[in-house]
């Protein structure tokens, strides 16, 4: 087995964040490159509804940018001297993004939280942890929250 490529992929939520040490350590064991990814919603894809295309574009770049940001700081306190990594931040459908990147990039492990955000998003998509092990092009791990029912 070998595993020179992990996808560690986050919504920024509790759940994602108790398995970031299970995707750094893993990836410090193994020698491997770490890829983090968050994948922002495309509601007009997602749900259907008709959304203006000039007004989201602007919107959309406002979170990209935002989003990556973000990605950074969240995973910044638990590198422990990791180096090989990459940030990418992704619109659409989050399993759909998540799974072609792993095939893309030929990933040889996801780690992702079995729960996430609980907001609108999760009401309308479902479970993306689910569909991630659903249709991933290879072994992912999911990390529960303690105590989590
Ligand atoms: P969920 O199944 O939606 O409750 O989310 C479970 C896990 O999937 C989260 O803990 C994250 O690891 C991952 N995940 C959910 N949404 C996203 C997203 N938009 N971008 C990247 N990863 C995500």
């Amino acid at each position: 087995m070998e595993i020179k490529r992990i996808l560690f992929a986050t919504d920024f939520s509790e759940g994602s964040s108790n398995s970031l040490p299970y995707a750094v350590d893993i990836a410090k064991k193994y020698g491997a490159k770490l890829y983090f990814v968050h994948v922002v919603y495309d509601v007009a894809k997602t749900s259907g509804w008709y959304v203006p295309h000039a007004s989201l574009d602007e919107v959309y770049k406002d979170m990209e940018k935002n989003a990556k940001v973000q990605l950074e700081k969240s995973v910044i306190e638990e590198m422990r001297g990791n180096k090989d990594v990459e940030y990418s931040v992704l619109k659409g459908v989050p399993y759909e993004e998540i799974s072609r990147f792993a095939e893309e990039t030929k990933i040889d492990l996801i780690v992702i939280g079995t729960h996430g955000r609980k907001g609108l998003d999760r009401m309308l998509f479902g479970s993306t942890a689910e569909q991630v092990v659903r249709h991933a092009p290879c072994p992912v791990l999911t990390v529960r929250l303690p105590n989590h029912a």
